[in-house]
């Protein structure tokens, strides 16, 4: 299509997440002319990325963190100037812990989310009892799946590894991530690469001694140019901020809830509620980058089957509570990058990150910070419990495990109902179902984390990549 009145083209984006933010940079950044006009219903940008600086601690109230095995986060840092501000996690540190029986043990080495790389540290962890392990082994002489339909992760993991494997390391990794009830988390949407190795290679334990096998000779993560995650020094807000900064003026506009979209002839219209309530005109193009459950309700007027489709991802929720403590206080070690909590220990607490290991710069000398995860599809009230009934449960919890005595230094508590979307078991299905209604309304793009990947590179992939359609069509 040509560029409508031959004027440069207006584009409104609805939501001021890493999702929306990306994709007005990505619009700018590829169309300087271009006019964007970013709505966010809260008072700053960056959505559940938030850092705060209190009492010499540096907390993420949500991720702290992304991962570097796919370049969007990266590059975008790159393309900030922030590449020089990326930390990585802490070499001395990089091992995780995993509860059994109230006790941290080390998660065996080489145990990568679901399949080990090698199995001797498998053959002696106490995290596994001997039948557990045997069944485990027993992996390489398990045939393929032969049916292509998607598994939840739950059935492919005890299939492949057997329960004992599921339940005392996989569910507990897994859920650290995706906050999700496995019995109906998709394989597919998630973590199709495993589905692949055992595709390709018959086993997972097969795939991971070939792969280590072709790595060329002394390649470690050592050797890589960034650790598995990074983040960066002044915290991730610092990002959010950076982009917003290379946006032009005026094109951020807080505390403005969009209400209500419409088309009229070729134009979007967006009705607004915002303090100062501003004409506004019409746009050539929208991206809705709010969470799903939003999209739908604004969609709904206009296509009644995608707005069903995007309300029916169904989303959990969190809490996170950060605790700072005297080194004193704290009897265990935390050696390690922090620890995950299996569902088979029924603990309130899905897993505790050592924020002042992982990173540095994140605790004063002589202090410690712990963020606490709680709620997810295992315990959801537990996201909007008060804090007052939250905090006493969550120490009580985390004092035993880590052999903590006396009153926090430093305590911060940050709720996040709804905002962890449910990749349930077809989900790849409803996503390309979105995609080809989604079609059939000119101008339209929808980005954010209930589509194709709840992490931050994922979201700034897909928030990109909707600006890149929408300037294709001028
Ligand atoms: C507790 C927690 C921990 C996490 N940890 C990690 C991690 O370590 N690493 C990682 O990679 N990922 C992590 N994630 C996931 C990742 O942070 C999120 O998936 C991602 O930041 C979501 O970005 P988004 O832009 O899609 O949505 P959001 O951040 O939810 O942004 C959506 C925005 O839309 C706005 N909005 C909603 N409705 C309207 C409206 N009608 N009008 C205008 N604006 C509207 C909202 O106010 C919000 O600002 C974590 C998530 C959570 C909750």
């Amino acid at each position: 299509m040509s560029q409508l009145n031959n004027q440069p083209p207006r584009i409104a984006i609805v939501g001021g997440g890493i999702a929306g933010l990306a994709a007005a940079h990505r619009a700018v950044e590829l169309r300087p002319d271009c006019a964007v006009a970013l709505f966010e219903a809260g008072p700053r940008v960056g959505g559940v990325l938030s850092t705060v600086e209190r009492d010499g601690f540096q907390v993420e109230r949500s991720a702290d963190n992304f991962i570097t095995t796919i370049p969007w986060g990266i590059d975008l840092c790159k393309r900030l100037g922030l590449e020089d501000r990326l930390i990585q996690t802490n070499p001395a540190y990089r091992r995780t812990f995993v509860v059994r029986r109230g006790r941290l043990h080390r998660l065996p080495d080489g145990f990568l989310m679901m399949a080990p790389t090698q199995m001797w540290p498998l053959a002696v962890t106490p995290v596994l009892s001997p039948l557990g392990k045997l069944r485990s082994a027993f992996e390489y002489f398990i045939p393929p799946r032969q049916s292509e339909e998607d598994e939840s992760m739950a059935a492919f993991v005890r299939r492949r590894l057997g329960r004992e494997a599921f339940d005392r390391l996989v569910e507990p990794l897994v859920s650290a991530v995706y906050a999700a009830d496995l019995e109906r988390l998709s394989l597919l949407a998630t973590l199709p690469r495993f589905r692949e190795m055992e595709r390709e290679h018959g086993s997972l334990i097969r795939a991971m001694r070939r792969q280590m096998k072709a790595r060329p000779k002394g390649a470690s993560e050592s050797g890589a140019r960034y650790s598995m995650f990074v983040t960066l020094r002044d915290g991730l807000t610092s990002m959010v901020e950076a982009i917003a900064a290379k946006l032009p003026p005026d094109c951020v506009r807080l505390n403005t809830t969009v209400e209500r979209i419409e088309r009229e002839g070729n134009a979007w219209k967006i009705e607004t509620k915002s303090p100062h309530p501003k004409e506004e005109g019409g746009y050539d193009a929208i991206i809705l980058a709010t969470p799903s459950p939003v999209a739908a309700k604004l969609l709904a007027p206009l296509d009644a089957a995608l707005a069903a489709e995007l309300a029916a991802i169904e989303h959990s929720g969190t809490a996170i509570v950060s605790l700072g403590y005297d080194d004193r206080q704290i009897g265990h070690p935390l050696d390690g990058m922090g620890a995950v909590v299996p569902a088979v220990e029924r603990s309130p607490i899905l897993a505790v990150s050592f924020s002042s290991r992982k990173y540095e710069h994140r605790a004063p000398d002589g202090k410690s910070l712990l963020r606490v995860f709680v709620g997810g599809a295992r315990r959801p009230d537990l996201a909007e419990m008060p804090d007052g009934e939250l905090l006493p449960l969550v120490r009580e919890h985390t004092e035993k495990l880590l052999q903590i005595r006396g009153e926090p230094a430093f305590v911060d508590i940050a709720h996040w109902p709804g905002t962890m979307p449910q990749y349930h078991v077809g989900h790849k299905e409803r996503v390309a179902r979105l995609r080809a209604m989604l079609a059939e309304l000119p101008r339209l793009e929808l980005a954010g984390n209930a589509y194709a990947g709840v992490g931050i590179p994922d979201c700034i992939h897909g928030g990109e990549l909707a600006a890149e359609r929408i300037l294709k069509c001028f």
